[in-house]
């Protein structure tokens, strides 16, 4: 424990960021750094508890008392050690995980928690200036082969892992550059894309192959990755958004948010749009969805330079606050408000949409919506809803961006040339803890196996999956566990 009274000297503190009017007007991310000291203090804030409920706040199992006992003492090389024990991708992280180790953070309880997320981009910023960030395959292989498909997180993790044990990986990506969501879903300004081609270049020369702009079940047929290689990790995401099917759908103005965030996503990387230009500057847009992608389509609608933008939820407003019902920290159960809200935005919750209405030439002109209000249960949970009566009425705009989620992975071509089973929410079925389909040798880990979730589970996802393969392969395994860390 680096200082036992730092908890009652310092507050927390998080680096300043560029004011909102200044970062709309470019996509760069805006979050500082700390000073030395401040770093330094931060850390102190760890009051290394005897029972650290982050641990398993964190879906990595990251060993975060240790880090920060080791941040204190400024020993980098021991900082590393311990984060990337654990953590493949502490950049990611870093950036842009909701950090439920926070929410589980001791201190929590009675003080804002340690900037937890903060100092683990500080460890990994300074280990690569260090050049302590190095590949990290054994000299001696196994002379076994395994294809990834999909280079996101989980993607990512499982090569970066399974190389580690010495296996030969090549990484098959649909799309032109490896990252999958980190890359085309994920905005420049949370997430600069430099960032994920500094760690593309350390796996490569780890040796882990990315073949790019091959889609399998396309280019390439699923049954010749399964011949080629001796494991299959599917890793293809969650990439079926979910529809808003009223009427007047059809109208021009309304599109997934993924199909709106890519466009810009490669506009700012000088990547060739292969479609017509989706934009949001001088419309009145309305973004439908109230997670991180309707956030996002928020935050790249500002920097399009929209007239106006309104945001709308189906479900009530939750709390701002812990309640006295539900006195813990507590994320999600609080409203989320992003960076991007910061940036202006309008937010408008239990609003029901009943149809897109159009001019005369086919464009959209407008929303019918209602207001709806909810019953709760004694937690203060949502359960039964009503419209109001007489609210119904017109919104003025003409972009709608729909961002409410994703409901499954693409089951057309590769997974149906598999045969691969899926579960009864149409996610591939392959249990937590095994990661194995019902198809040999072939295993599954992310949101393509977990349904939508977060960069980090997509990590530790990988993680897990790697070690079930490298047992597959070999009879055992020495992949790190994070069963061994709780
Ligand atoms: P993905 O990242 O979806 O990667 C799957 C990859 O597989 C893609 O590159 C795809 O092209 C490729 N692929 C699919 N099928 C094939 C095939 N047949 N052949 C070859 N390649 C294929 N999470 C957070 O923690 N914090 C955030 O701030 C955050 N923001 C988000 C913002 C947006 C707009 C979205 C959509 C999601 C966000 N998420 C966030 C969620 C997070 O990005 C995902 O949970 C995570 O990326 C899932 O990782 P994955 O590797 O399973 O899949």
């Amino acid at each position: 424990m680096g200082k036992p009274t730092g908890f009652q000297e310092f507050n927390r503190e998080l680096p300043g960021k560029i004011a909102p009017e200044a970062r709309v007007k470019n996509y760069n991310e805006f979050v500082g750094l700390y000073t030395a000291d401040k770093l330094n203090e931060q850390s102190a804030r760890c009051m290394n508890c005897g029972i650290p409920f982050c641990h398993s706040g964190c879906p990595l199992g990251n060993i975060i008392p240790e880090f920060n006992d080791a941040v204190y003492r400024k020993n980098w090389v021991e900082a590393y050690e311990i984060l990337s024990s654990t953590n493949n991708f502490p950049e990611f992280t870093g950036r842009i995980c909701p950090a439920p180790c926070e929410s589980a953070c001791v201190l929590g309880i009675n003080k804002p928690p340690v900037a937890i997320e903060e100092i683990e981009k500080h460890i990994i910023e300074i280990a690569y200036e260090k050049n302590l960030v190095k590949p990290m395959a054994p000299i001696i292989k196994t002379g076994k082969t395994v294809a990834v498909v999909g280079s996101g997180p989980a993607g990512l993790a499982a090569a970066a892992q399974l190389s580690k044990a010495g296996h030969a990986v090549t990484v098959y990506e649909r799309d032109d550059k490896p990252g999958g969501l980190l890359r085309y879903g994920i905005p420049d300004f949370k997430l600069e894309k430099w960032v994920i081609d500094r760690r593309i270049q350390v796996m490569e020369a780890d040796g882990v192959e990315f073949i790019c702009n091959t889609e399998v079940g396309k280019d390439i047929a699923a049954d010749e990755l399964t011949r080629r290689y001796d494991a299959v990790v599917l890793a293809g995401g969650s990439t079926i958004p979910r529809n808003l099917p009223i009427p007047g759908r059809e109208l021009k103005g309304t599109y997934f948010a993924m199909d709106f965030l890519k466009q810009q996503n490669k506009r700012v990387s000088s990547t060739e749009i292969k479609a017509e230009d989706i934009l949001a500057t001088d419309k009145d847009v309305v973004v439908i969805g109230g997670g991180d992608t309707g956030s996002d389509c928020v935050g790249t609608s500002n920097r399009q330079g929209a007239r106006s933008i309104l945001q709308f939820e189906f479900m009530p407003q939750p709390p701002k606050e812990r309640t006295a019902a539900m006195p813990w920290p507590s994320y999600p159960m609080v409203l989320k408000t992003t960076s991007s809200h910061e940036e202006g935005v309008q937010r408008h919750f239990g609003i029901n949409t009943k149809q897109f209405l159009g001019d005369d030439q086919g464009n959209l002109r407008a929303l019918k919506v209602t207001d709806v209000t909810w019953e709760t249960d004694f937690l203060g949970r949502p359960t039964k809803f009503a419209e109001v009566e007489g609210s119904e009425r017109e919104i003025p705009c003409q972009r709608v961006f729909l961002a409410m989620g994703f409901v499954n992975p693409q089951y057309d071509g590769m997974l149906e040339a598999l045969g691969v089973e899926l579960d009864e929410r149409k996610n591939v079925k392959a249990k937590e803890g095994v990661y194995r389909t019902n198809v040999s040798k072939v295993f599954a880990c992310g949101d393509m196996r977990r349904g939508q979730s977060l960069v980090v589970w997509a990590i530790s996802e990988g993680r897990e999956a790697a070690r079930k393969v490298d047992e597959f392969l070999t009879g055992h395994t020495l992949l790190e566990s994070k069963e061994a860390v709780n």
